[in-house]
């Protein structure tokens, strides 16, 4: 069996839960293109049966594995808050687990489709970056044609604080805000409900062990400080947004909802994914001392974006961008947040930023796919938008792959929108 080499880069490790050649016991796992194969091994909180209380699960295949049962972990805040080595002790006996077949362990399995799958934890406290040069310099230039980045938008990593209340998982009907608005700009503005509901593709981040009060995580240790991915719609208002966000930022445009997928994909499945160099051009300038490390920090994770209308029989894909083309690396985020001494703890989320590449392919929210809804998008049914409309399913999809590696999936994180009467 070709075991791939062990490469330690830092807090990076390849070892034998990465063999490409690796297979379970649970068939379903073993299926070309599946998702979960055992090399993921994705974390989520979920509810075997309806009467049962949440629980961690791995997913392995279309199975859930009960990881409290097995390993006697109890809760996703109990993992998140571990130390980065028991967390990779952790993922080698569930791989382990997963690779030998047990008759007791086939009892601790749930079918995916009759689990409930939970927020992964209680969402401690929500910041979301701005991390894409392309997002930011497209709305940028929308809003400030002579003047699309803003000078600090190479040396911060710009990020506001999002409402942890709204965050819900995958599969939650999200209902259309209420909010300020300006139709006319001579007039006063209007409360009505939002006529441009938006989405953005992003990825999300799950921070732990975390850092003390006053006591900043350095970018050599930052890595330490993720514990895995999930991916993250930032279901958006733009009119609200336009009319709110200065001087401030983003504020009731954003609170009202941002749904994320139940899977936490670790940050050691995602090793083998790990991009080399610097995204950045070496033009550009170099990010400041407490913002630099050895280790590249960039991931190839492709993103996806697909729309469902009330009316059409099959999603279609509206974007396709990858991860590996932010400004920002998610370990930066993390220094850079704590870099004043602000705590990050166990269970804090971290939201990317809209994810967009160069192209208009790339692009990850309709503001900047119809800029700004001046080129509406066809979609096969016939309809045409320029923002959501009621009943439309925006479904987010990921996955990395590379050559030498087991494809791993991120799953989806689906949400449609909807008014009341
Ligand atoms: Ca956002």
């Amino acid at each position: 069996m070709p075991v791939p080499r062990v490469r330690e880069t830092g807090s990076g490790m390849l070892d034998q839960t990465h063999d490409p050649s690796l297979r379970s016991w649970v068939e379903s796992a073993n299926q070309p293109g599946a998702d979960f194969p055992i090399q993921n091994l994705p974390f989520a909180t979920f509810r075997p049966t309806e009467e049962a209380n949440p629980t961690l699960g791995v997913a392995i295949g279309d199975q859930v594995l009960d990881v409290s049962e097995a390993f006697g972990i109890d809760s996703m805040e109990t993992l998140m808050a571990m130390p980065r080595a028991k967390r990779v002790e952790l993922r080698r006996r569930i791989s382990g687990f997963l690779a030998r077949h047990s008759s007791a362990a086939e009892t601790l399995l749930t079918p995916m489709d009759s689990a409930e799958l939970l927020l992964p934890c209680e969402i401690r406290d929500y910041t979301d970056f701005y991390a894409s040069i392309h997002h930011a310099t497209n709305v940028g230039r929308m809003f400030r044609p002579d003047q699309p980045l803003l000078p600090n938008y190479k040396w911060v990593p710009v990020g506001y604080h999002g409402r942890a209340s709204s965050v819900v998982v995958s599969g939650t009907p999200v209902r259309r805000p209420w909010g300020q608005t300006v139709e006319n700009p001579a007039g006063p503005p209007v409360y009505s409900p939002t006529r441009r509901l938006d989405y953005e593709l992003e990825l999300g981040a799950f921070a732990g062990p975390g850092n003390a009060p006053g006591e900043p995580i350095l970018m050599d240790e930052a890595a330490d400080h993720l514990v895995g991915v999930c991916l993250l719609n930032d279901w958006s208002a733009r009119d609200i947004q336009a009319w709110e966000y200065q001087p401030l930022g983003p504020f009731l445009s954003k609170s009202f909802a941002t749904s994320i997928s139940p899977w936490v994909v670790t940050m050691e499945a995602l090793e083998p994914f790990r991009c080399p160099g610097d995204p950045r051009p070496d033009s550009d300038p170099q990010p400041l001392p407490h913002l630099t490390c050895a280790e590249p920090g960039a991931f190839d994770i492709t993103l996806e974006v697909w729309l469902r209308s009330a009316r059409m029989e099959a999603p279609m894909r509206v974007s396709r961008g990858n991860f590996r083309s932010m400004y920002w690396t998610l370990a930066q985020m993390v220094a850079h947040h704590t870099s004043n001494g602000c705590p990050l703890r166990a269970g804090s989320l971290i939201g990317s930023g809209t994810v967009s590449g160069p192209e208009k392919g790339n692009r990850g929210c309709l503001l900047e796919m119809t800029w700004r809804g001046t080129e509406p998008l066809e979609l096969p049914s016939g309809e045409v938008r320029q923002f959501l409309e009621d009943g439309d399913e925006v479904t987010l999809r990921g996955w990395c792959e590379a050559p030498g590696f087991r494809r791993i999936g991120l799953g989806e994180c689906r949400g449609a929108c909807f008014s009341l009467p």
